[in-house]
């Protein structure tokens, strides 16, 4: 999932900080800019000033295809390319793109007979999308050209204390929960902005109003293909509405069955969940599900709890992900370690809202998100969430904050739980012991070491 990392040009970006590591005490730790995976190399490194990543302006228009000349006398630098025409006066806060002012936040600048620019704003002039990978140092940026193959589009759509998803694969639409009933017209102008007016697929994970409620808005604006939701009882307002909807779309509600698979263009679409009807808790009865595209693949889980994961995992699924809509907006009891070392998902979104009444996410889940080395994304903090995949590598871009604090202490080494420890008793047990702690009592370790390191000892039982 990680970017190749050509080792010359790594070398080489490693001298040059060397050599200029003494001019800009700022730039002791190197920032590399990919350009759609691969790495430019610059002969004067990006050095960063005032939080923003400035690099040489010649190289980075022409990497985005732009033609650049420079008019010494009024020291303006003008870049163009079809539709694109932008000039910029070293020095000063704004530029101009197509007669439109911008301004900068920090000027461009001459540094060691380079003009340097802020790598977002130029970027961003030209359409790119522009992401911060914090871990590994790196400006990414996607010209509109390699977005165009990313088939793949999970969106996270921010609904507050909700859920709800939009994926696009080539050119097939599924909705899965529409959020709140409130959130109705939010999920409805999200579908408009990005042109969407027919959906292949809506998915209500659960009778829920935080999944099911939204659903009516997009229900009564456009037509639908299929609709699935799991078999229930349930007979609250939210739900009825959403019934009468899809009849009014003309649209039979499906209850799919587990291992049910169908296409949303090339994704493939694994229906994993709910195993069994037999549940009197809603959440358990949550449509789970699976898309594969390329050699990425993302797991849907509704609010599912520790009852229905166990039923998944029971089922012998090949649940590996790369990334995981968190189960019940990272409520306790979901999650379990067992779940998410089947999953061991690279990237892990919580759809939660801020300062919400269940106090979700746990700070168990969290930490247990922590242990199996997940990414975590949430909306709470970060607004709607987008994820694209061009089959290979995933990229994550966020409204907003893309470098918050997601989860305190984020551990960036991939933990493998190979014992679970009872925080009551503080004996530690090996994973098939027959008498594991209640989930909420459970602490992962990857050796015996780790858990004698912090007091526990061994079960008598299991005798790991
Ligand atoms: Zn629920
Ligand atoms: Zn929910």
């Amino acid at each position: 999932m990680k970017y190749k990392r050509i080792i010359s040009i790594f070398l080489c970006i490693c001298l040059q900080i060397m050599i200029s590591a003494c001019t800009y005490a700022n730039n002791t730790d190197e920032v590399k800019v990919t350009i759609d995976g691969e790495y430019v190399e610059f002969d004067q490194p990006p050095v960063i000033i005032e939080g923003r990543t400035m690099v040489p302006l010649r190289k980075i228009f022409e990497k985005l295809g732009a033609k650049v000349e420079y008019d010494p006398e009024t020291s303006t630098v003008y870049a163009s390319k079809t539709d694109f025409e932008m000039s910029m006066k070293i020095g000063e806060n704004k530029y101009t793109v197509n007669n439109t002012e911008y301004s900068l936040d920090v000027p461009s600048q001459i540094i060691n007979d380079r003009t340097l620019v802020p790598v977002r704003a130029v970027s961003e002039s030209m359409d790119c999308i522009v992401d911060w990978d914090g871990a590994a140092r790196t400006v990414i940026i996607l010209t509109q050209q390699a977005l165009e193959q990313q088939a793949l589009k999970v969106h996270f759509i921010d609904v507050g204390q909700a859920d709800s998803a939009l994926l696009i694969c080539n050119d097939k639409t599924m909705l899965i929960d529409g959020g709140n009933v409130e959130d109705s017209s939010r999920v409805v102008s999200y579908l408009a902005k990005h042109n969407i007016d027919y959906l292949d697929y809506v998915v209500c994970t659960h009778a829920h109003e935080d999944h099911v409620g939204g659903l009516s808005g997009p229900l009564s604006v456009m037509d639908v293909g299929t609709i699935y939701a799991p078999l229930t009882e349930e007979d609250t307002r939210a739900y009825l509405n959403f019934k009468n909807k899809a009849e009014e779309n003309g649209v039979e509600i499906v209850h799919p069955d587990c291992k049910e698979v169908f296409y949303l263009g090339d994704g493939k679409v694994e229906i994993l969940g709910p195993v069994s009807e037999e549940t009197n808790n809603l959440n358990n009865t949550s449509i789970v599900l699976k898309i594969t595209y390329g050699e990425t693949s993302f797991l849907f889980t509704g609010d599912a709890e520790y009852e229905e994961e166990q039923d998944i995992i029971n089922m012998g699924y090949d649940l590996s992900a790369d990334v995981l809509k968190v189960g019940h907006h990272g409520a306790e009891n979901s999650s379990s370690y067992t779940f998410l070392r089947e999953v061991m998902p690279e990237y892990a979104v919580i759809s939660v809202g801020k300062d919400n009444k269940y106090s979700h996410p746990s700070e168990n889940t969290l930490s247990r998100l922590r242990d199996v080395g997940a990414k975590v994304y949430r909306t709470d903090l970060q607004g709607d969430i987008t994820f694209l995949s061009d089959g290979e590598n995933i990229t994550a871009v966020t409204q907003k904050n893309s470098e918050v604090q997601t989860n305190p202490t984020e551990n960036t080494e991939k933990k493998t739980v190979q014992y679970i420890g009872n925080k009551n008793t503080k004996k530690y047990h090996r994973l098939d012991c027959s008498s594991l702690p209640k989930e909420e009592n459970q602490i992962g370790f990857s050796s015996k070491e780790e858990a004698e390191n912090q007091g526990y000892e061994p079960c008598s039982k299991c005798k790991p």
